[in-house]
């Protein structure tokens, strides 16, 4: 089965083709055809497009809208011009999955799209006003696309931490806010969260029952998860993603006495100081320099710059915090995982956080660490108790995975 897999945003589509059936999930031997992503649509679109392991490339496209953008993506995909001989017409897709946002209180696992499941994401854009639309719109686009015949799935990233106990998912506000405004924490990242526990779990070879681990996922968006017996117990984002890890442009934690300070002092409205948190604050916002860790290693190198210094330091810091205070949450880890842009590629970063953790028993062995960049391993130390493994998150296989058990209607083990 040839699955579509979506992921769009406001003016961008990430996609990837992806070969998948029951056998091919048992034998690990999903084939992935073609990836990529459409940004700034609305204009002179960019278009990315990798063609199996073959090298990227990149062209631009007028594209007004998700629809254009998409009939004009599975045109150029069947098109001799891409190099993909598996896709002729857009009838050699078989199914679509797409990454959906937030899926509030109602949806626990992934589900096919029918009408009611497509009224309930509209049910929660109120929790998710910048995301769910946009996956919204996706789904409708694919829907005018391929007809109604072809099975769209969608994969929430808010199902996995369906399992959060009332007390972690509780804020201790007054609880009739809770009852007329389903204001809790929800989490998010959870379809990256439930991979990387189950890579551990093969990597080990262990059951559901026997994963205990705090997964970190550090990319663009940063969040925690404690793991226990396979759950999600806990999870560092909230009712939306600025809680918990300082993030590339986020805050995550503050004291939110200072949403009004900040209103009051700046002259600003409480929607312009919620833009503030979510899009410059977090290591753009230390630094005054950039959201990206990558950057701001080598400027540390480079120039020694003290505010990078000082945003790198609370980056690493607040990572450690949650790991101490998961621990603690779940009553000791058997393995810290660290996924994401920054968890797959920065040893130094891993380093900086796993420092002076030796009380709980966790050492990084600086050679493994050194040696794992972008491919799964431990870096942990052989005398280490709680274990440390960096592993590349593969959110799109695990939606095109969900496409075809949820087709199937097979369970889907998390
Ligand atoms: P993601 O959102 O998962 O794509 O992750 C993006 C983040 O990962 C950005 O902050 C990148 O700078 C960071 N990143 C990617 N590669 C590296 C690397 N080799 N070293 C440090 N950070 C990296």
């Amino acid at each position: 089965m040839n699955v579509l897999v979506l992921n769009s945003g406001s003016s961008s589509l990430k996609f990837q083709v992806i070969a998948t059936d029951l056998d091919r999930i048992n034998r690990h031997q999903d084939e992935r055809i073609c990836r990529g992503e459409v940004e700034r649509i609305g204009g002179e679109a960019i278009v990315t497009f990798q063609p199996g392991a073959e090298p990227r490339r990149k062209f631009t496209a007028p594209l007004r809208d998700i629809s254009v953008a998409l009939d004009y993506l599975v045109r150029y995909i069947a098109s001799d011009k891409s190099g993909v001989s598996q896709i002729r017409s857009s009838a050699d897709i078989h199914a679509v999955g797409h990454r959906v946002v937030h899926g509030g209180e109602m949806f626990s696992e992934s589900a096919l799209i029918d009408g009611k499941v497509l009224q309930g994401i509209e049910d929660c854009i109120d929790l998710a006003p910048l995301h769910n639309p946009n996956n919204i719109k996706g789904i409708v686009a694919a829907r005018e696309l391929f007809g109604k015949d072809i099975p769209q799935v969608a994969v929430f990233d808010t199902a996995f931490h369906h399992s959060v106990p009332e007390q972690a998912y509780l804020y201790a506000v007054p609880y009739h806010l809770y009852r007329r405004h389903r204001i809790r924490r929800y989490g998010f990242h959870g379809t990256s969260h439930r991979y990387v526990a189950f890579r551990y779990r093969a990597l080990r070879e262990l059951t559901r029952e026997q994963t205990n681990i705090i997964a970190l996922h550090l990319g663009n968006g940063c969040s925690a998860a404690a793991i226990r017996q396979g759950n999600s117990v806990d999870t560092s984002m909230g009712m939306t993603p600025l809680e918990g890890l300082v993030m590339g442009t986020r805050s995550g934690d503050l004291d939110p006495a200072i949403v009004n300070l900040i209103a009051t002092k700046e002259g600003m409205s409480p929607s312009e100081v919620d833009m503030l948190l979510n899009t410059q604050s977090g290591l753009l916002g230390i630094s005054g320099l950039t959201n990206d860790m990558r950057l701001l290693q080598s400027e540390l190198k480079e120039n020694a710059d003290r505010r990078v210094q000082l945003a790198i330091a609370v980056f690493c810091y607040r990572a450690r915090k949650y790991i101490g205070a998961f621990l603690a949450a779940m009553g000791g880890a058997d393995a810290v995982i660290f996924t994401g842009g920054i968890g797959e590629n920065s040893p130094e970063i891993r380093a900086r956080i796993c420092e002076d953790m030796e009380w709980a028993g966790l050492m990084i062995d600086p050679a493994r660490n050194q040696q794992t960049i972008g491919q799964e391993g431990l870096i942990s130390s052989d005398d280490s108790r709680l274990l440390a493994y960096a592993i590349p998150t593969d959110e799109e296989l695990l939606i095109a995975r969900d496409t075809v058990r949820v087709i199937l209607g097979q369970p889907h083990p998390s």
